[in-house]
């Protein structure tokens, strides 16, 4: 289905993730110069759970703060860690100029109990959500920048409120004792002071669709931003499934399975994925957000094929 190309620009935004050793950052900085040129809203930059990837997320953030346009985005997790941890941590992140957070709970390390003895001092996302709305509440509102060529003389300017983003699930979360659980706990989050959501990725728009619908029935009114993932070869479907706990889409999955090059599994999943992101944007959805998993070729012809390229996007998201 042609987007109209009379309707308002859309909201684009990306993931990606610190590289394992800092041998990746240069690759990763061509990746996010490429991915600032068409003008996201902020990309995201994951955390590792218990604090793995720490530095080095904070590392690319500052990189995109200071050499984008773009907004930086912090996943912050709360696993393993205390009151006294996790408020350190927001703090550093706010000292280094990071104002937009996507609060997570994380997952248990791998091997570790089904119960939530792994979690440390906080229990949920809701929980580390009040934190950061805390911590930044802690601190003076105002912020003092040197004024350049006048030796003394300071700029004192208001500072900004942060924006936190929290975790949506449309087929449900693989821990959710029932199906209304999740529209519940994305509520929690939104009372805690969430502005918005992300959602985990899914394989067919109506899971999308159907899902905002219940979250609004509910009294969620925040944006909820479909998170899409191009799947380009059967591997890394296997893995995404295996993480997230989704159902086997069987359509991509065998279209995936039937195509024996690498280029031609790339070009079904992107195809799927700029599908998907006609589908919910005819449907609604107030953005995209989009998994890049560190390269920016696929994720733009995602763009392209789903006709988004060839208008000027927009940085807002409606409120
Ligand atoms: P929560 O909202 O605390 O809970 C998850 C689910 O548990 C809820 O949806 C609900 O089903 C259930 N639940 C929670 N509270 C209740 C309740 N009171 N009653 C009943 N059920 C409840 N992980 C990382 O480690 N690093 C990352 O950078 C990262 N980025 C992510 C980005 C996105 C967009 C998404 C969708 C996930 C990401 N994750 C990341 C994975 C995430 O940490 C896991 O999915 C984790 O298990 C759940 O996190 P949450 O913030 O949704 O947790």
């Amino acid at each position: 289905m042609p987007i109209d190309l009379s309707t308002p620009p859309v909201p684009i935004s990306f993931e990606v993730y610190p590289p394992r050793s800092e041998a990746g950052f240069p690759a990763l900085h061509e990746t996010i110069r490429r991915l600032a040129e068409v003008d996201p809203r902020f990309i995201s930059v994951t955390y590792g759970a218990g604090g793995s990837t720490g530095g080095r997320s904070l590392q690319l953030l500052t990189h995109i703060l200071h050499e984008t346009h773009v907004e930086p985005l912090a996943h912050l997790t709360c696993v393993g860690n205390t009151y006294p941890g996790a408020t350190a941590l927001i703090r550093e992140f706010l000292d280094a100029g990071i104002t937009s957070f996507l609060a997570l709970r994380g997952d248990p390390p791998t091997g570790s109990s089904e119960d939530d003895r792994f979690l440390g001092d906080l229990e949920s996302a809701a929980q580390l959500v009040q934190l950061i709305d805390r911590v930044q509440a802690e601190r003076s509102p105002y912020t003092e920048a040197p004024i350049p060529g006048v030796p003394g003389a300071v700029r004192v300017e208001r500072r900004r409120r942060v924006d936190i983003a929290v975790a949506a699930f449309p087929n449900g979360h693989p821990r959710s004792r029932r199906a209304g659980d999740d529209v519940e706990a994305l509520l929690a989050k939104q009372a805690a002071g969430a502005t918005m959501a992300i959602t985990q990725l899914f394989f067919h728009a109506d899971d999308y669709l159907s899902f905002v619908q219940r979250a609004r029935g509910a009294g969620v009114t925040m944006p909820i931003i479909p998170g899409i993932m191009p799947i380009t070869s059967p591997a890394r479907l296997r893995r995404v499934l295996e993480l997230t706990g989704e159902p086997l889409p069987s359509e991509l999955s065998i279209a995936l399975e039937i195509e024996p090059a690498a280029e031609g599994q790339r070009e079904v999943g992107v195809a799927h994925a700029s599908r998907l992101v006609r589908e919910v944007l005819a449907g609604g959805a107030p953005g995209i957000h989009l998994y890049a998993f560190n390269n920016h070729d696929t994720v733009l012809a995602v763009l392209r094929e789903a006709g988004l390229l060839d208008r000027p996007l927009h940085k807002e998201l409606p409120r």
